[in-house]
């Protein structure tokens, strides 16, 4: 059989991404709009499924419609690769869908050239969140990372309310066998997903390729400010009791503490509700988001407690009074360093620039990494830009992560 060259590759990732960005596979012809048990998603599994069939993958889905092809038995070891192939709802090409082409091809690359490489791709479930609200919906349930009560009543449709139970039903899926979900990731003894960056780290470094060292936790929290709503005009700045000033000053202590944290450390207000917002009258009340990330969890947990503090001192010296209350927090994931040395040797041998970087952005792999030693590459994506139409990748990259997820693959077996 010929073997395909790296631009035999690009060509074939680009035919492959500009062919599922078309009529039957989402349900926008201006953006990428795919997500869980709609026709255009179960076109989008039915297209993979032919492609893996023809080189010889046994494909399935799990009870709730994550797929998985192998060219070994199930049970039997195999390296896993993949990634998801829904979009968020004014999505691209590229993010998911990228990562599960590059996949497929990684196989069509170890069958062309005999390599008889135990493998096992899986696309899953619901990632972005379009269908039902809940990111990483797919890999949490494969992870058990949730329950039951979620599936049947807290997890609803954002088109029409209903459950996912209800929706994984109609769409001819079996959600009380959700347990058995669990098996995809039986017999992995590895994980590997290729996605674009999502940031302009390797654009702006000039590298083609990112190995990702970690997976950056997180802490999700929100502080509520009581000042004194008052008239704007009749009320002189010593007689103000103004919450937005304790908001300034929290923006600005951030900066400060994630900058001092280093390590990879980001702190963002990306909220803010101002009550009762008008332009003529002082704030009752100010409540602003804090999102305080970093591959170290020490680092940016300590930036969330410090944070906490300030915004509490500040208030407090103007008279005024500062909650702090946490919606989320999870860790971060470190990549298995076998793995990663792996891909770095790989990156080394084809001469194309590369560097180790972490991932600020939650995947999938967070989750396989549960029980599997995983890792991820990143390739560029132009300014950044992902989430929305105007994402760009360049196939010729994703066709290099290819080349290299398969060198690295071979060396580890
Ligand atoms: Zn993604």
């Amino acid at each position: 059989m010929a073997v395909t060259t790296r631009d035999g590759s690009a060509a074939r990732i680009e035919r492959d991404i500009e062919h599922l960005a078309t009529a039957p596979y989402t349900r926008s012809s201006e953006a990428i709009r795919r997500y869980a048990y709609t026709p255009e998603y179960r076109n989008t599994l039915d297209w993979f499924t032919r492609e893996l069939e023809q080189i010889g993958f046994t494909v399935s889905e799990d009870p709730l419609g994550t797929l998985v092809a192998r060219n070994r038995p199930s049970g039997v070891p195999a390296f896993g690769i993949g990634s998801h192939c829904d979009s968020n709802r004014n999505g691209g090409k590229y993010d998911g869908t990228m990562g599960v082409v590059t996949a497929l091809e990684v196989c069509r690359l170890a069958h062309e050239q005999e390599l008889d490489l135990p493998l096992q791709l899986v696309s899953f479930l619901e990632e972005e969140g379009s269908g039902f609200g809940q990111m990483l919906l797919g890999s949490r349930i494969v992870a058990g990372r949730i329950d039951e009560s979620d599936l049947r009543e807290r997890f609803r449709a954002i088109d029409d309310g209903r459950s996912f139970w209800e929706h994984a039903e109609a769409a001819g899926y079996e959600p009380s066998r959700w347990r058995e979900c669990a098996a995809v990731l039986d017999g992995l003894t590895g994980w590997i997903e290729m996605h674009i960056e999502q940031a302009r780290v390797l654009q702006d470094t000039g590298n083609r390729i990112g190995i990702v060292t970690a997976i950056a936790g997180y802490v999700h929290a929100d502080v509520v400010v009581h000042g004194r709503g008052d008239h704007a005009g009749a009320t002189p700045m010593d007689l103000r009791l103004d919450p937005t000033l304790v908001l300034a000053e929290t923006a600005l202590e951030l900066e400060r503490l994630a900058r001092e944290a280093g390590r990879g450390t980001v702190g963002t207000i990306g909220e803010v509700e101002v009550d009762p917002g008008l332009i003529n009258a002082i704030a009752s009340r100010v409540r602003f988001s804090l999102d305080i990330r970093g591959p170290e969890d020490d680092a940016y947990r300590d930036v969330a407690g410090k944070i906490a503090t300030a915004a509490a001192t500040s208030a407090e010296a103007r008279g005024m009074h500062a909650e702090y209350v946490e919606r989320q927090r999870l860790p971060a994931t470190p990549m298995d360093e076998g793995i990663v040395g792996a891909l770095e040797r790989a990156a080394a041998a084809t001469g194309e620039p590369y560097r180790r970087m972490h991932s600020g952005a939650a995947h999938d792999t967070m989750c396989v990494a549960d029980r599997v030693p995983v890792a991820m590459v990143f390739v560029p994506c132009v300014d950044g830009i992902s989430h929305h139409p105007a994402e760009d990748a360049d196939p010729a990259d994703a066709a290099l992560a290819a080349e290299i997820i398969l060198a690295a693959i071979t060396s580890l077996l």
